[in-house]
This record gives C-alpha cells, sequence and structure tokens, in this order.
C-alpha cells in the first residue's frame, strides 16, 4: 500500500492515473498534480466514475523546483511519477532529491530551446541519487519504455546473443482529421523531423529525416511504410547491450502526415527559435501546438490498432534464430477502459507498471536505472494482465533490408 504523486495531467497521465485506481492494492493513494488544475479535476471525475477510486488533485508548475519540492514534502508519496513534458525532467528529479523520494518517468530530458534528447543529463544524477538512497526509473513507457523490456526478455530467454535488433513502432490508428499528432505535438514533431541515426558496429550512422523507407506488413494493421527514425532506447539498448551490431528504429507514417509536415517544415512552422511577430516573441512550434488538436481529444476520434515490437536476430544453442514480440491494441478499446486513445494507453498502462514493481519492492535499485536493468519478468507478466498482451513467434528470415 503506497502513495503516489503523478505529474501531468495529459493523455499519459489520464490513462496511467485510471490504472493506477484500478490496482488500490498497490496505490494506496493517488494524487495528480499539472499546470492546469481543471484537467486533473476531469480526470479525477472520469476515474471515480469508472472504478469508484477518489484521488486528490493540485495545481504545480513542475518547472519550479521549491514548488514541486513543497508539494512532495506535503503529499508524502513513495514515489513521483513525471508524465508532465521531457523539459521538467531534471527539475523534478531535482525535487525529488530535495524531498528524498523516489522518480520515474516515460520520456528522458530535453532542453526547450535544442531539440536534442539524451540520457546524459539524467545519467548525471547517478552519483546524487545513490547517496541520498534513492531510486530513479528512467523511460516506462511503451518506446522507450516495453521495447527495451522486449529486448531484455528476448535476451533472458529467447537467444543466447542479439546480433541485430529492429524497433518497429506503427500506428494503423485513424482519426479522420487531416493532420493531428498522437502525442505531445511540440515533443512530437522535434522527434520526428530530427536527422535518423541508428546504431551499427560501435558507432551512430546519421541521415536526413525520414529518408529511409521500408514497407513492413503488421499483423492486425496490414502494410504500412515505415521510416528509419532516431529514438530514445536506442542510446540505452547500445549502451546495456554492446554485443548487438546494428539497432534501429522504424515508425509509420501515412502520406497525410507527411505532406502536412513537409509544408509546416518548409514555412518555418516547425522552427523551435523566437520569432518576432507583432511586437512579441514567439516560437513558431508552440504556436503550431496550440492550433492542432490535444492528443487528449483524439480519443472518441481513433479508430485501427497500433502494433509495436522488437524482431531481433541472433544465436540460441548455437542455431541462427529470428523472434518477433509485439503488442497490438485497439484504439477503441482503450478509449472505452480510459477515455484515452492507444498512443496515451500503450504509454500510461506501462507508467503504471514500472510504478507499481517500483512500490511493490520488485524493481528496486539506488541510483538511476534504465529499464535494461531491471528483470524483464515480472513487467512482462505485467503487461498480460493489465490490457497490454504481447506475442512472441520465430520468423523464419531476418527482415531482407
Ligand atoms: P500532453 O501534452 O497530453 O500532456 C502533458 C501534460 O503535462 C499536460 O497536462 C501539461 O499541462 C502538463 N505540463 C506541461 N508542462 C508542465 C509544467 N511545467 N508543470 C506541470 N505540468 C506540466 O502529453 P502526453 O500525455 O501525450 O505525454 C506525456 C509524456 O509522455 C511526455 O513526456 C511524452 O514525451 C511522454 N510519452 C512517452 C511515450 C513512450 O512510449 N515512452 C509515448 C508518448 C508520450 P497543460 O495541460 O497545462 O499544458
Amino acid at each position: 500500500m503506497s502513495k503516489v504523486l503523478v505529474i501531468g495531467a495529459g493523455g499519459v497521465g489520464s490513462v496511467a492515473v485510471h490504472k493506477m485506481a484500478m490496482n488500490a492494492d498497490i496505490f494506496s493513494h493517488i494524487t495528480l498534480a499539472s499546470r492546469t488544475k481543471s484537467k486533473c479535476d476531469a480526470i479525477a471525475a472520469s476515474v471515480k466514475d469508472r472504478t469508484g477510486v477518489v484521488i486528490d488533485t493540485a495545481a504545480l508548475d513542475a518547472d519550479d523546483v521549491a514548488a514541486t519540492t513543497a508539494l512532495i514534502k506535503a503529499v508524502q508519496p513513495a514515489l513521483v511519477v513525471n508524465l508532465a513534458l521531457p523539459y521538467q525532467d531534471l527539475n523534478i528529479m531535482d525535487a525529488c532529491l530535495a524531498a528524498g523520494v523516489n522518480y520515474m518517468d516515460t520520456a528522458n530530458y530535453e532542453p526547450r530551446d535544442e531539440a536534442k534528447f539524451e540520457y546524459s543529463w539524467q545519467w548525471a544524477y547517478q552519483d546524487r541519487l545513490r547517496d541520498a538512497g534513492l531510486m530513479a526509473l528512467l523511460g516506462s513507457g511503451f518506446d522507450p519504455g516495453v521495447t527495451s523490456v522486449f529486448a531484455t526478455w528476448t535476451k533472458k530467454h529467447l537467444l543466447d546473443r542479439i546480433d541485430t535488433l529492429d524497433i518497429l513502432d506503427c500506428n494503423g490508428g485513424d482519426t479522420g482529421l487531416p493532420f493531428a499528432t498522437n502525442f505531445n505535438p511540440e515533443i512530437n514533431l522535434r522527434e520526428v523531423t530530427a536527422p535518423s541515426r541508428h546504431w551499427e558496429n560501435g558507432q551512430w550512422i546519421e541521415g536526413p529525416a525520414l529518408a529511409h523507407k521500408q514497407v513492413f506488413d503488421f499483423d492486425q494493421v496490414g502494410e504500412k511504410n515505415m521510416y528509419l527514425m532516431y529514438h530514445e532506447e536506442l542510446e540505452s539498448l547500445a549502451k546495456f547491450y554492446p554485443e548487438i551490431k546494428r539497432i534501429r528504429f522504424w515508425m509509420t507514417f501515412g502520406d497525410s502526415y507527411l505532406k502536412h509536415l513537409e509544408v509546416l517544415e518548409n514555412v518555418g512552422m516547425t522552427r523551435i527559435d523566437p520569432v518576432r511577430f507583432q511586437g512579441q516573441e514567439i516560437i513558431p512550434i508552440q504556436f503550431l501546438k496550440a492550433l492542432l488538436p490535444e492528443p487528449a481529444s483524439l480519443g472518441p476520434l481513433t479508430k485501427g490498432k497500433t502494433n509495436i515490437g522488437t524482431i531481433a536476430t541472433g544465436v540460441k544453442d548455437g542455431a541462427a534464430r529470428t523472434v518477433y514480440v509485439n503488442n497490438v491494441c485497439d484504439h477503441e478499446e482503450a478509449y472505452a477502459e480510459t477515455g484515452n486513445q492507444a498512443v496515451s494507453y500503450t504509454t500510461g498502462v506501462p507508467a503504471m507498471i514500472g510504478a507499481a514493481l517500483m512500490l511493490t519492492g520488485q524493481w528496486k535499485g539506488e541510483g538511476v536505472f534504465n529499464m535494461e536493468q531491471l528483470d524483464p519478468d515480472p513487467f512482462m507478466d505485467m503487461l498480460n494482465k493489465h490490457g497490454l498482451p504481447w506475442k512472441v513467434r520465430d520468423l523464419d528470415a531476418p527482415l531482407a533490408f
């Protein structure tokens, strides 16, 4: 029985809090804090309707370390779950250190003024957290998160050595809107417009954004174009699995999304530097975010499925083997259960699971941890029990590309 403080009342925060309330034996008391308190209150009302559980809500600007520390001290949680934006990661980690409480998130730190995310800033907390006897778990979403757990479970049970790893992220969902992003638009657009990067033979290979396309036939979705991209878990996978010769990440995009993205980029709307407009400075991508639909509003509109998994090649008992581990999640079923579409659902459920494993002491340690460092078995079990069942199958041959 443990208290938890969740920060961030977006789509992911909403799913995580609903799922925590459904597991009241682990999460004895939930407080949800975010910049806009009305969003916390709307989630609290939905949680009460769906589960009967009453949660507390609070207004919080998590960029303010002192205010965050004060709220943590007032709530006295066993764990702070950061589901705000990557910009807040370091501030919330500082507040957790000041208040002496464990920390967890789903996305690694990214400075506002540079479209660059990497773990180094958060790994730098290792000594301070360890000396304080605290644990920080980084990236307990789907990707990053479940994809690293899939790889770790593959290494533990299916392959003696992994040679190559491909992460395939397909969102076969359709909102019926010409252009919408399925998680925070600013973070999403910064991610997809960055140069592609993959790990090969001990070094990073860079290429232009969204330039390398392959077609893949996804179970329960069908054939989709997927594009080579850089993604957060590549960094931790390359660090913790030096044996893997090549690690790549692929994400599907529809032609309409890419057409809109190209135009928005060409006219400068995805820029992250300030521009003077009518006497004031605006950042184009933030203005664009204000125009685009909020991811949390896409729930009732989205139909179709997501299919995310890992394909690993390697050796088992001396023989070559290729294994595919994946989850398929239905947008409409996710919406029926928590009022949020599958992209929020596939992130919020692993956030709940990571938090549950920390609170129950099944995952414990002192310092900063990535998903690859912890036993994948209890996490894989909980995925099956809490709405994200996975399948594993042998493929006849490695990917042909
Ligand atoms: P949303 O934009 O829907 O929600 C973010 C929430 O954080 C909003 O409620 C926002 O408040 C709040 N927030 C923003 N800044 C602050 C602040 N300074 N203080 C307090 N609250 C703040 O995003 P999502 O729910 O889609 O995503 C949440 C996180 O999950 C992001 O970090 C995202 O990168 C990550 N993610 C991870 C994935 C994974 O698989 N690992 C996949 C998808 C997302 P307000 O409403 O007032 O703006």
